[in-house]
């Protein structure tokens, strides 16, 4: 079931689902004491990144870890919260289930770019908030050309 809700939602729904607000596809992370949206989401990756804490995962992991859970427990309360009625029989679910090769190839580049783009980020965390902010841009633009 987990790999047919990864193919059936998006992060942005997920997260959007269990109460985030999402501006410029960044949202307030809930796995720390976060103050400015940290928490960023790829739509390509179908994934988030909270820059501050680290955290990061798709929308099962986001949710497994939202409400301290095991992922297939929280692959089961996506598949009710949001309707998608999957079933536990995953011969009955093979339909759903897009595998693309090629994509997955694309997708492995761009979380290897991701994680490169993170570390720059870090390196220079230590910044004046200022500058910090300023990076932090930048290194959106980055990720909307490049990466997202
Ligand atoms: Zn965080």
């Amino acid at each position: 079931m987990i790999k047919e809700i990864k193919n059936l939602t998006t992060i942005e729904e997920v997260v959007r689902f269990y109460g985030f607000n999402i501006r410029n596809k960044r949202f307030i992370c809930p796995f720390h004491d976060d103050t400015r949206p940290s928490a960023v989401f790829s739509e390509k990756l179908n994934m988030f990144k909270c820059f501050s804490c680290g955290s990061g995962g798709d929308a099962i992991q986001f949710v497994a870890k939202l409400h301290k859970i095991k992922q297939i427990e929280a692959a089961e309360k996506i598949n009710v919260d949001l309707n998608l009625n999957l079933s536990k029989n995953e011969k009955k679910n093979k339909k759903a289930i897009k595998c693309n090769s090629i994509l997955k190839i694309k997708k492995n580049i761009l979380e290897e770019k991701f994680e490169s783009v993170l570390k720059l980020y870090k390196r220079f965390e230590s910044v004046d908030a200022a500058y910090s902010n300023f990076l932090e841009n930048k290194l959106l633009e980055l990720i909307e050309l490049e990466v997202f």
